[in-house]
């Protein structure tokens, strides 16, 4: 189904772990007829489902590891957190906030539905991460920031990586931060079109 995500640098693994969450159970069902194909779909509330080559360009990116702790930001229909269960493995942990909660609420059901047991949804404004269940290993934004919100990156754990698109409503840059002892390194993947962190 993602074959062509190859095209965009991401590797097997990764594509594996998407051909293995069926986004149509993600998307409403108004979609359903559009949900494999390679474009963001509207979820309700204002928001959307990103498109898959953005999550697995995310997903890439995250260089995850089997039973890592990773922290997301922005559950929305759930499908990015599904696929990242996947590439943390029965051992790795996946906490997700949403702000909408409607939103949140859907998505755990998903989970629960489809038998994914290490996901966990908490309703919060993401913009303070989820102190109680920190370091992560990983966390990753799915909606931009006009500035990256200094608790996500008190949040990473040391060799962490944070993923975040930086910017404003009409052009932002998808922002990999690499905290490396006390310092952090700052990289620039790629422009990206985002929802806005609120
Ligand atoms: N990862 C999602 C894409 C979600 S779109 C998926 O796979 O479907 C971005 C999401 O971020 C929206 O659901 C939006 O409600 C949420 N969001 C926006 N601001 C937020 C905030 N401050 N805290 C938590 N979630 C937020």
């Amino acid at each position: 189904m993602y074959e062509h995500l190859k095209y965009y640098g991401v590797s097997e693994r990764v594509i594996n772990a998407m051909n293995m969450v069926d986004r149509k159970l993600f998307v409403p069902e108004e979609f359903a007829e559009s949900a494999y194909l390679d474009i963001p779909l509207p979820i309700g509330h204002g928001q959307t489902i990103s498109a898959p080559h953005m999550v697995g360009i995310m997903c890439q990116e995250l260089e995850l590891l089997e039973g890592q702790k990773v922290l997301e930001i922005g559950t929305g229909s759930g499908y990015n957190a599904a696929v990242l269960s996947v590439l943390v493995g029965p051992l790795g942990k996946v906490y997700t906030v949403e702000i909408v909660p409607e939103l949140a609420q859907k998505a755990a059901e998903r989970f629960k539905l489809l038998g994914i047991e290490n996901v966990y949804v908490f309703l919060r404004d993401g913009k303070e991460g989820l102190p109680e269940f920190a370091p992560y290993d990983r966390i990753v934004a799915t909606c931009y920031a006009k500035k990256i919100p200094p608790p996500l990156i008190d949040q990473l754990s040391e060799g962490g990586i944070l993923l975040i698109p930086v910017g404003n409503e009409y052009a932002q840059t998808l922002k990999k931060i690499v905290k490396v002892r006390t310092n952090i390194e700052e990289f620039s993947v790629t422009s990206v079109k985002f929802v806005p962190m609120v």
